[in-house]
């Protein structure tokens, strides 16, 4: 009754537009099918996403020779194995892969099946899927880090800083977390009109208005919260992704303006905006391998959350590094980073058993697929990042959130952050 008796995969649309992967995998009665998501402003270290660079059909973006590899190889290989068995099923397309970064076979047809097969696990077991990663009971709701305005890779309107995020700290549910976003994303849409500027959304659904000043992005969020009622640094706080290796070049950084300029100068601006816009959290404020700078970081500010993205890119030996080399304090998960789910459980647990906190995070490329909700809240993840209030692939993780809240009832409780 659980065993895999094929798995097949069919190329589909992300929320940019892309082809990507989805794979739906079979048992004798029941099927789950899961998307993988993709990325903009990717880390080197991650996991190798497969493509057709060849095939012009699709201007070289199509994902056909993934799907077949799912069809043929990783179907045949995953024949007769317990969907139940996470572990073997992703250590059986690990090792027929063979490489370091998934290039074989593609962490995009991977962890497609990866997924699936955990869905359909959930699904033969009747149990929510949150239930079926780390969490026994005791569950959790993460705190959103909502983007609400974007910049970088991510827009077209030259802002250094890729994501501008609101966090509501004080918000005691899941639901009233997303009122307090809400309150904070309709008050900031009318002061973007009012100043003539447009509202139109970027890939992650924040506002991308044709501004091109880190701070002038922090003063409109500033205006927002103040607007909405709220009081900055404690019921709604504002937390950044720079994204910084988009923004470096020979040892030197223009994350506060045009100029590239040092990691010390860059540090002195930075103390500067915490200190100006409160500012609770920071991911990727330096480059993937800036060791030293991260560290640097570390050691020159407190109480602000240093999330590794690029820099750990759900890797377990990465996140070994970082710790021994003090270089954050909290570190984003994104599965297809790694491409399995039992690898992105481990990386998880040995993050929480350091004391990092985790933060669950979307693709500016995602899809319908609601995956990442269930498992912020299944691995108590004290955050989500997942996009605005707007798209639907970036709402469809909210609501799938807000699902899982009533589902808990009276033992929901928020995760914590202080
Ligand atoms: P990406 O961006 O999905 O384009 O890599 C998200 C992030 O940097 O957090
Ligand atoms: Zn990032």
């Amino acid at each position: 009754m659980s065993k895999i008796l094929k798995v097949k995969a069919r190329q589909v649309f992300d929320s940019r537009g892309n082809p990507t992967v989805e794979a739906e995998v079979f048992t004798k009665n029941l099927s789950a099918s899961a998307i993988c998501p993709s990325g903009a402003s990717t880390g080197t270290y991650e996991a190798f996403e497969k493509r057709d660079i060849n095939n012009k059909r699709y201007l070289g973006k199509s994902v056909l020779s993934a799907i077949h590899l799912v069809n043929t190889k990783i179907s045949k290989k995953l024949k007769g194995q317990s969907i139940h068995n996470q572990e073997r099923v992703d250590a059986l397309m690990i090792n027929l892969d063979g490489t370091r970064q998934k290039t074989k076979l593609g962490a995009n047809a991977i962890l497609a099946v990866s997924m699936a097969v955990k869905k359909l696990s959930a699904k033969t077991r009747k149990i929510p899927l949150y239930k079926t990663f780390l969490i026994k009971n005791n569950y959790k709701l993460p705190y959103p880090l909502m983007n609400i305005i974007n910049g970088g890779a991510h827009a077209n309107n030259g802002l250094r800083i890729q994501e501008f995020m609101i966090r509501p700290d004080r918000a005691k549910s899941f639901s009233e977390a997303m009122r307090i976003c809400f309150i904070v994303i309709k008050n900031l849409s009318k002061i973007i009109k009012s100043r003539g500027l447009s509202t139109s959304v970027g890939d992650e659904g924040g506002f991308a208005p044709m501004i091109n000043n880190n701070n002038q992005a922090l003063d409109l969020i500033v205006t927002a919260i103040k607007k909405s009622g709220f009081i900055n640094g404690r019921d709604v706080s504002i937390c950044l992704d720079v994204a910084a290796n988009e923004l470096y070049k020979k040892n030197k950084y223009s994350i506060h303006s045009k100029n590239y300029v040092s990691v010390n100068k860059s540090i002195v601006e930075y103390k500067k905006i915490i200190k100006k816009y409160n500012i609770k959290s920071i991911e990727d404020p330096f480059a993937e391998n800036d060791w030293i700078a991260w560290n640097k970081l570390m050691k020159s500010i407190k109480k602000v959350q240093i999330v590794g993205d690029d820099l750990y890119v759900t890797n377990l030996e990465r996140l070994k590094k970082g710790f021994l080399n003090i270089s954050s304090n909290a570190i984003l998960i994104k599965l297809n980073q790694i491409g399995t789910v039992s690898e992105t459980l481990d990386v998880i647990k040995f993050a929480q058993i350091i004391g990092f906190r985790t933060i669950i995070s979307h693709r500016s490329g995602d899809s319908e697929d609601t995956f990442i909700a269930d498992l912020a809240v299944g691995t108590n993840s004290s955050q989500i990042k997942t996009g605005s209030l707007a798209r639907s692939e970036r709402v469809a993780k909210y609501n799938q959130l807000i699902r899982i809240e009533e589902h808990l009832g009276k033992k929901a409780r928020m995760n914590k952050i202080h």
